[in-house]
């Protein structure tokens, strides 16, 4: 193994595997640190990606399991660790960024970092400490109302050091933008002057290949999955590495599919309408009828089981804003989330009981709630869908039976991504 990879969130996780597949790297992304501590059960594969859920549980608790991921990490041989967070730097003045990468460094007994969140394609650039989401610096963004990590502060610099014991600097972008040789001079002055974490500028995906190439002999990298797609051809370059052109192939998964929403974002809402619009077959779960304990679950199945074959249905509870605000102030928001959290989780067991093979899933917390319910601890990372979602393969599974899911965070995707989805999934 090349890389380990340490990611604080799920969806994210996947996020930076679909990237380093693109490049070339066979990559598996497991659900959580794996119980055995030798590394022994370390997948065949280039890039190992840990999916924790540790952006906002408290900092100790963060450290603890990115320590033992990264003991794992280090007991299946890695070269090199990426610690990989979101694009917008979601962290509240108590971290978890700061004393998780403070704590990693610490381990690998190493003195100095970057950070950087850019991911150019998407939006986020990093100019002279600032990132921008879109044209917008990050506090003016939507992120400055987010209900977990509100990010009031554009300047990086100063929301890393509010987190961290180290000094925190700035790796400008004058210095990426000349190469690597640069960029290693640069990074060579800043610590000498005693900075152990620098903020990465980054503005294109030129500027990402110069901070990878720079950077390789750096034992800790953290950013978001951005800087992900300049690693492989550096690691190809010492040797490392062959990148393969068939990184991204998985098992033809044969059998029926369906879609399953349990995301109430803007994106997931306009995906539920453009399905109904074309007369697609769906079914609407309603969390007032799981409050009253109806078997909503086995109705769902009932009604699947009823459609044509060969014909994918959705299974969703995608509301609006207002719907959503309704049922919430009735029944709490964590007893509706938990309650359609459940059932969605039971008829993706139930679909793939009955011969599903392809499921994509709509949601953050819908994703995870799947994958733990199908008992699925690996997943082997294939070709991307739109950015940041790839189709993955259920490890583990008997042969002839593959199991591909598309894990897609709320927001990702245009209107016709499910059926983008469907169409670009292997089926012979
Ligand atoms: P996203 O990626 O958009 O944040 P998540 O799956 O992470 O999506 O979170 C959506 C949450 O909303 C889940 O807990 C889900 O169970 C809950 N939810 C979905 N539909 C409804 C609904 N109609 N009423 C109440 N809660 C819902």
């Amino acid at each position: 193994m090349t890389l380990g990879v340490i990611a604080d969130d799920f969806t994210g996780a996947t996020d930076v595997a679909s990237m380093l597949v693109r490049a070339g790297m066979r990559t598996v992304q497991v659900i959580g640190v794996p119980d055995d501590t030798q590394g022994a059960l370390a997948p065949e594969a280039d890039a190992v990606v840990v999916a924790l859920k540790t952006r906002t549980v408290p900092a100790d608790e963060a450290i603890g399991q990115s320590l033992a991921a990264l003991r794992w990490l280090q007991a299946a041989g890695m070269r090199q660790c990426y610690f990989k967070y979101c694009s917008t730097f979601d962290s509240t003045p108590a971290g978890n960024i700061g004393p998780v990468t403070e704590a990693l460094l610490d381990a690998l007994g190493a003195d100095f970092t970057i950070a950087c969140p850019a991911f150019p394609e998407n939006g986020r650039t990093i100019y002279r400490g600032h990132l921008f989401v879109g044209d917008e610096l990050l506090s003016d963004s939507g992120m400055r109302h987010h209900p977990l990590t509100p990010m009031l502060e554009a300047n990086l610099v100063r929301v890393l050091q509010a987190q961290s014991r180290r000094h925190v600097g700035l790796l400008r972008h004058d210095a990426v933008v000349q190469g690597p040789a640069a960029v290693r001079e640069r990074i060579g002055a800043l610590r000498h002057e005693g900075v152990s974490i620098a903020i990465a500028d980054a503005i294109d995906n030129a500027d990402l290949r110069s901070l990878a190439a720079a950077c390789v002999d750096l034992k800790l990298l953290t950013a978001g999955s951005g800087l992900a797609l300049g690693l492989p051809a550096v690691y190809a370059e010492r040797g490392w590495l062959t990148p393969d052109a068939r990184a991204a192939e998985l098992d033809p998964a044969p059998g029926g599919a369906a879609v399953l929403a349990g995301s109430c974002s803007l994106a997931t809402n306009a995906q539920v309408q453009h399905w109904l619009h074309a007369g697609r077959p769906a079914f609407a779960v309603d969390p007032r009828a799981l409050a009253r304990g109806e078997p909503v679950a086995a109705a769902a199945l009932a009604w699947a089981q009823a459609q044509p074959p060969q014909q994918p249905v959705l299974i969703s509870a995608t509301a609006s804003a207002q719907a959503l605000a309704d049922v919430q102030s009735e029944l709490g928001a964590q007893r509706a989330g938990a309650l359609v959290e459940t059932c969605l989780a039971q008829i993706a067991r139930g679909l793939v009981e009955r011969g599903v093979r392809r499921l994509v899933v709509a949601g953050g917390e819908t994703s995870g709630a799947v994958v733990q319910a199908l008992g699925v601890t690996r997943l082997r990372i294939g070709a991307a869908i739109c950015p940041g979602v790839p189709w993955t393969q259920a490890e583990g599974r008997p042969p002839g039976e593959a199991l591909h899911l598309a894990l897609k965070s709320g927001n990702f995707g245009g209107p016709d991504f499910f059926d983008e989805a469907l169409r670009s999934s292997v089926t012979a």
